[in-house]
């Protein structure tokens, strides 16, 4: 006999939804980095513990939670971004399903403290497992100060999934950069353990950032390249076939400044260097994909990183000519200039 069906108990519910946005330390920050860009915050400080499981520190310096926002800031499907249906063709902001904080509160210990612009004081909440305790008065400047402990501590199975805590802080790490690369006009800052990671300073240019994270003779190298069409333009600096690799880990693509990972740009930025890459060779890359709101459905997956596009096969031939025009200045450059 098949049992029956049953709704979920609310706590369970609300783990399982968790799951799809979190799947380690690094998506709490991502989401919580995402948030201050959202916010206008211009300057973003995280700090992070073991890895990220132990605490999760960011602070900003963007609009602040009003007092009567607040629970719902840490309600699903509760934002302050979208209003209608219609809104999903033009986001412009990266939050909109309002699931993250909401997800990260039902399996940590998650402090809240926040200041609106005028108001004379702050105030701070404390969500365990899920439950908002009460709000209270509390000092902060400005911004906004989110504070996530013991992640996953109520779900074991995730906790049993981490890597170790060297890998785990690489890629919050990972995830803070590849974000601090698209905000030039942001100051950023990493601390692990007590230990500075990266301080990226408002106006830095892109290679001055990218060589912090990448070797700083690989970055002197790269290869501008740009092309605009129909509304589209591509931008970014990619790596001479010379210095192609067996991985691709340095393949970094955004659209409208998030960072995604598709199939599409891959297979583009590949074909613009079609003749020169072996079959398991990657490239490096930073690609910037900008193109109109309603070209681009961000709304595919609750961790964002995926993307669907209205018109795939203008986008690929757009970057795979972007790469292949580059490639081939910077080839012809040479020639003229041969080295001594
Ligand atoms: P979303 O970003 O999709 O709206 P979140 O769960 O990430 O959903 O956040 C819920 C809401 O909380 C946001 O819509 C925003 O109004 C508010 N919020 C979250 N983080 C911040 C922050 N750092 N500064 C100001 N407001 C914030
Ligand atoms: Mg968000």
């Amino acid at each position: 006999m098949t049992p029956p069906i049953r709704i979920l108990p609310p706590e369970l519910q609300s783990q399982i939804a968790a799951g799809e946005v979190l799947e380690r330390p690094a998506s709490a920050v991502k989401e919580l980095v995402e948030n201050s860009l959202d916010a206008g915050a211009t300057s973003i400080d995280v700090e992070i513990d073991r890895g990220g499981q132990e605490r999760i520190l960011v602070q900003d310096n963007g609009q602040g939670i009003a007092e009567q926002d607040l629970p719902l800031a840490l309600t699903r499907h509760a934002t302050s971004k979208i209003v209608s249906l219609d809104d999903l063709q033009r986001i412009s902001s990266f939050g909109f399903r309002g699931e993250a904080l909401a997800s990260i509160a039902s399996v940590s210990r998650t402090l809240i403290t926040t200041i609106v612009p005028g108001a004379d004081q702050g105030i701070q909440a404390e969500a365990v497992h899920g439950k908002l305790a009460e709000i209270r008065p509390a000092a902060i400047a400005r911004g906004t100060r989110i504070e996530v402990r013991d992640l996953f501590a109520n779900v074991p199975v995730r906790l049993k999934f981490l890597k170790t805590t060297a890998t785990e802080a690489k890629r919050c790490q990972e995830a803070m950069a590849h974000m601090a690369l698209a905000h030039l006009d942001v100051s950023f800052s990493l601390t692990h353990n007590g230990r500075e990671i990266f301080r990226f300073l408002a106006g830095e240019s892109l290679e001055h950032r990218l060589q912090r994270i990448w070797p700083p003779h690989l970055v002197q190298d790269l290869v501008p390249i740009q092309r605009e069409r129909d509304g589209m333009r591509i931008t970014g600096l990619v790596g001479t076939p010379g210095q192609a690799q067996g991985r691709g880990d340095r393949i970094i693509m955004y659209v409208n400044d998030r960072p995604v990972k598709d199939k599409l740009l891959l297979r583009a930025l590949r074909q613009g260097y079609k003749g020169t890459l072996l079959s398991k060779e990657y490239p490096q890359a930073v690609l910037f994909l900008r193109l109109p709101t309603r070209e681009v459905d961000v709304n595919v997956h609750p961790a964002k990183t995926e993307v669907r596009f209205l018109d795939e096969r203008a986008i690929f031939s757009l970057i795979q000519g972007a790469v292949r025009n580059g490639l081939d200045a910077c080839l012809a450059q040479a020639d003229l200039q041969p080295l001594a």
